[in-house]
């Protein structure tokens, strides 16, 4: 049925890229209205403040409403096999996404980063590494501020960096990166995607209309996802092609390389674990890509320093070393920071493990793991795969998950929080998640 009321764009999700996306479009003179499941959605608020003429109709998605739009605007956050959805598709509808606008209206070179982890930490060194070179850059993309936002706050940036999810890339058809990346593949989001080969399938995306192609050399989901980028430069240690931007050796020491090239010492670098060499490799061959200057590339990654919630150290209190590493929301980079840090060491994970496997947790606790404290939605699951690696003691939320690590653990000791799971069963996001951490350990006697 009709409704008489015809939208230009209707979007969907106000949280903060379909807030950045409704200002965006009614900026332009769009006749645009808003949808939200939520009663309260998160920017309701900010959109009714600066665009009271904006609809936002709260409540389950609106077939009749939604079929009236020339084109949907869907935010990361929404699945789009919803039934209404599912059906806008069957209409024909168009259906994009945030990143989508962007890419209609920007006019600068844009650097676009993906993959399963790490996207955040190289988004923001090759930030750094394009300001120490001179450049007008802006920063932002899933981690925040929206790209739309970026585009609204720095008009006259000479370059856009941003970090894409799988799930942006999916609703993005003409973004035509200068340089586009993908760091690595490992499970993640599978409560989304019917397999990997369908996550897959969405990061290589954003090869489609790219100049140069970034990728991980050792990864075989992302080795062969070239796809008609003009150029393909390689990052990797294990095998990497002899071009590649790799870890090699020169007098006696590990050394950042390009090729054959030695380019900075590994220990240059502020940041733990090995995942974060390969980080710094990725952000020098996107770089590079881009044209930067090598010289400026590497005072930038020497002046780099963990961001917050990314295996960022909190201390040592009571004689153990605290390590929040709340942004983990996936078995592989909680993998990552177990062996980026040196044992003896007692793992606190769990929360909504979003459909993966967690056996290989196992695996790599039993190297230096001493024990796993497991909480939130998924402790049992996780204890039924770590149970046989290390011992396993569960608790009904972080709270009750810190005071058994304090318990189990001795001194000397670094008690990791990298939970592996999203935290949304117990905390509005991860960032939550980590200052609850932060502070019980702030909260704690000297020694
Ligand atoms: P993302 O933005 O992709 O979530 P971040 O840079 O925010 O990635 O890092 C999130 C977490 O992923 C870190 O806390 C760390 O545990 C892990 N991690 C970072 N880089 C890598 C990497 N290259 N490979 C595997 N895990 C990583």
């Amino acid at each position: 049925m009709h409704t008489g009321i015809e939208w230009d764009q209707m979007v969907v999700g106000l949280g903060e890229s379909g807030h950045a996306a409704a200002c965006h479009l009614a900026d332009a003179g769009h006749r645009v209205a808003v949808m939200d499941t939520r009663v309260d959605p998160p920017r309701g608020a900010a959109l009714r403040a600066q665009h009271p003429d904006v609809p936002v109709i709260t409540g389950d998605l609106d077939e009749r409403l939604l079929a009236d739009a020339d084109e949907i605007v869907l935010s990361p956050g929404v699945d789009p096999r919803h039934p209404a959805l599912r059906a806008a598709q069957r209409r024909g509808q168009s259906i994009i996404g945030e990143i989508e606008l962007f890419a209609r209206a920007v006019n600068a070179p844009v650097i676009a980063i993906t993959g399963s982890n790490g996207k955040t930490t190289v988004t923001r060194m090759v930030a750094a590494m394009a300001e120490q070179a001179g450049i007008d850059v802006a920063a932002g993309g899933n981690l925040g501020p929206a790209a739309l936002s970026l585009l609204a706050s720095q008009p006259r940036a000479e370059l856009f960096v941003l970090e894409l999810s799988s799930f942006q890339l999916e609703t993005t058809v003409s973004l035509q990166p200068q340089v586009a990346a993908v760091l690595n593949l490992s499970p993640d989001h599978l409560d989304r995607y019917d397999d990997m080969a369908a996550y897959a399938a969405a990061k290589a995306r954003i090869f489609r209309h790219a100049g140069h192609a970034v990728l991980n050399a050792d990864d075989p989901w992302v080795r062969g996802m070239a796809g008609d980028a003009a150029a393909v430069h390689r990052f990797g240690d294990a095998a990497p092609p002899a071009s590649a931007w790799r870890i090699g050796r020169h007098h006696g020491d590990a050394w950042l390389m390009a090729g054959e090239t030695p380019v900075m010492p590994r220990d240059a670098l502020a940041l733990p674990g090995h995942h974060n060499a390969l980080n710094a490799l990725a952000a020098l061959a996107i770089g590079e890509a881009a044209g930067l200057d090598r010289d400026a590339m590497v005072t930038a990654l020497t002046a780099f320093r963990s961001l917050p919630h990314r295996t960022e150290s909190l201390g040592w209190r009571q004689g153990r070393q605290w390590v929040n590493d709340s942004k983990a929301t996936n078995v592989g980079s909680a993998i990552a920071a177990i062996r980026g840090l040196e044992g003896p060491l007692v793992l606190i994970a769990g929360g909504d493990g979003k459909g993966q496997s967690f056996a290989a947790l196992g695996v790599a606790l039993a190297e230096t793991g001493r024990a796993a404290v497991l909480f939130g939605r998924d402790a049992a699951a996780l204890a039924d795969a770590l149970a046989g690696h290390v011992d396993v003691t569960t608790a009904a939320d972080l709270d009750a998950a810190l005071q058994a690590a304090r318990r189990v653990s001795r001194r000397g000791d670094v008690i990791l929080l990298s939970p592996a799971c999203a935290s949304l069963d117990q905390f509005t996001d991860y960032r939550a998640r980590g200052d609850h951490f932060r502070r019980w350990v702030e909260a704690l006697p000297h020694d």
